[in-house]
């Protein structure tokens, strides 16, 4: 099944498209890493997919439906989210509050609070329930936008950047638990500039320039394409 389908996606700012019909499926448990160099569009997907900006163009499906008139917290309720690249959890509330901050209207108020523990315990960050979000390191405040996110039960997972301004010991830990995510069936699409995090994760990396798909395809096959390679040239 496709979870995520983008046609035609178009936006512009000014004479500048930063993103430029593009043609981006995701399909159920894979993941996708969206690479380019900077000022490709990457971010830009991300916010047009994610409703947090206007649509020049194209639309949205998720499994199946349009989506492309629904607006951000319609789009999360309906099963996409994402996370930061600097994550601003909730500083002065705990961890656990944080956790249960995500609108989840199906849930009773016991079902979310044992939801909650389930992914803390998961994220490896019940020992920190207590702790105020601003007394987080940089990688444990991933985690927490990563377990926020999972309170949502998504049906895709936005990623921008997962280890940048993350210690290398918790960086192991965010992509273990990315992996654990992705065998429980899991579905991702994330932005990340270090290519080792993308071959060791991705199942297929879309490739923009200029606000296009250029490549399509896994990560030994794309990485050998001539136009990627002038592209992250400078070409
Ligand atoms: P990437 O994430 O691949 O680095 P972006 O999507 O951030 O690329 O940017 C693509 C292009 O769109 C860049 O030229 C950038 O300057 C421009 N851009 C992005 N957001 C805006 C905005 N809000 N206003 C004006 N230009 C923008």
């Amino acid at each position: 099944m496709t979870v995520l389908e983008t046609t035609d996606l178009t936006k512009s700012f000014g004479g500048l498209t930063a993103v430029d019909h593009l043609d981006l499926t995701v399909e159920e448990n894979e993941i996708v890493g969206l690479i380019g160099p900077n000022g490709s569009g990457k971010t830009t997907t991300f916010n047009l997919v994610t409703g947090f900006y206007s649509i020049d163009g194209g639309t949205v499906r998720l499994t199946g439906s349009d989506i492309t008139s629904f607006g951000t917290a319609k789009r999360a309720s309906h099963g996409i989210v994402r996370t930061f690249q600097r994550p601003k959890p909730f500083g002065t509330m705990t961890v656990r509050e944080n956790m249960m901050v995500a609108n989840t209207p199906d849930l009773s108020r016991v079902e979310k609070e044992s939801r909650a523990e389930r992914i803390l315990d998961d994220i490896e960050l019940d020992h920190e329930a207590d702790s105020r979000g601003k007394d987080l390191s940089g990688g444990q405040k991933k985690l927490l936008e990563i377990g926020r996110a999972l309170m949502l039960d998504p049906e895709i997972i936005l990623l921008d950047e997962p280890a940048a301004g993350v210690n290398p010991a918790l960086m192991d830990d965010i992509m273990d638990y990315i992996r654990d995510l992705h065998d429980d069936g899991h579905t991702f699409l994330l932005i990340e500039h270090d290519m080792s995090i993308i071959a060791d994760l991705c199942d297929r990396v879309v490739v923009m320039h200029n606000g296009q798909k250029i490549a399509d395809g896994p990560f030994e096959e794309v990485r050998d394409n001539e136009q990627v390679r002038s592209a992250y040239l400078g070409g």
